[in-house]
């Protein structure tokens, strides 16, 4: 599946590139919870890395690290954040490879099969499902606004398959990796419809915050979509 043999042609290799080292293939798929402090209480979160084992690996340790920095700032979170910690290395320890589980990512993702036709309206469900998920969060009010966006800009957007792609939300890496994986794999026309439906989304509170526009702005770079301000500023 996932193997570099020589009847690989390089395209299907790039494909499934691991988006740290772009070297390696994606061999595994991690999800780490981590806690913020907030106030006197504390948000748990959960965020997905997925690549080779020895980037998963770094990156586990990194996220783990900077909740060792960031994850003190309330009783609660204090109370919380020493078992994230633990977790965490235990979690970089224990990085195998994970087949399944990447495969379910690529499927959810919609670039399951390289050799197949890119279905626009299937990358957007996965972009779109990741972006809902990047804060940790998976809220129902999000999911329906991206749902009746989809509808206005996807003639084939259907509810049900956007909802399958939702519910794997923990198994999809973060906006900014997909968009890389993503970049060697669609054209520029589905690039720029699908990163137009992000910025749809990412409007309809008819406020772009500006940790959003920085987040939109990477996953255009990621996607190498070029041109001032990726249309992130119009939208402000
Ligand atoms: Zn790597």
């Amino acid at each position: 599946m996932l193997t570099i043999s020589g009847e690989l042609m390089p395209q299907d290799i790039a494909d499934h590139t691991c988006p740290y080292c772009q070297t390696r293939p994606i061999e595994t798929i991690a999800t780490l919870p981590y806690v913020r402090g907030n106030g006197l209480g504390a948000d748990f979160n959960a965020k997905t890395i997925s690549g080779c084992k020895t980037c998963v690996r770094k990156n586990l340790l990194l996220e783990t690290l900077r909740s060792s920095v960031d994850g003190w700032a309330s009783p609660a979170a204090l109370l919380a954040n020493p078992v994230m910690l633990a977790y965490g290395v235990a979690r970089a320890g224990a990085v195998r490879e994970a087949p399944e589980r990447v495969d379910r990512m690529l499927d959810a993702a919609g670039i399951r099969n390289p050799r197949t036709e890119k279905d626009p309206v299937r990358i957007a469900y996965g972009l779109a499902a990741a972006l809902i998920a990047a804060d940790g969060k998976i809220e129902r009010e999000e999911i329906s606004t991206a749902t009746k966006i989809g509808k206005q800009l996807f003639v084939d957007f259907d509810e049900q398959d956007f909802l399958s792609v939702v519910s794997a939300g923990r198994d999809l890496p973060t906006p900014e990796d997909l968009a890389i994986v993503l970049n060697s794999v669609v054209n520029e026309d589905t690039k720029q419809a699908v990163f137009k439906y992000l910025v749809a989304i990412a409007a309809a509170d008819n406020e772009v915050v500006p940790e959003e526009q920085k987040l939109l702005k990477r996953i255009a770079g990621n996607l190498g979509i070029s041109g001032p301000g990726h249309g992130v500023d119009h939208s402000v």
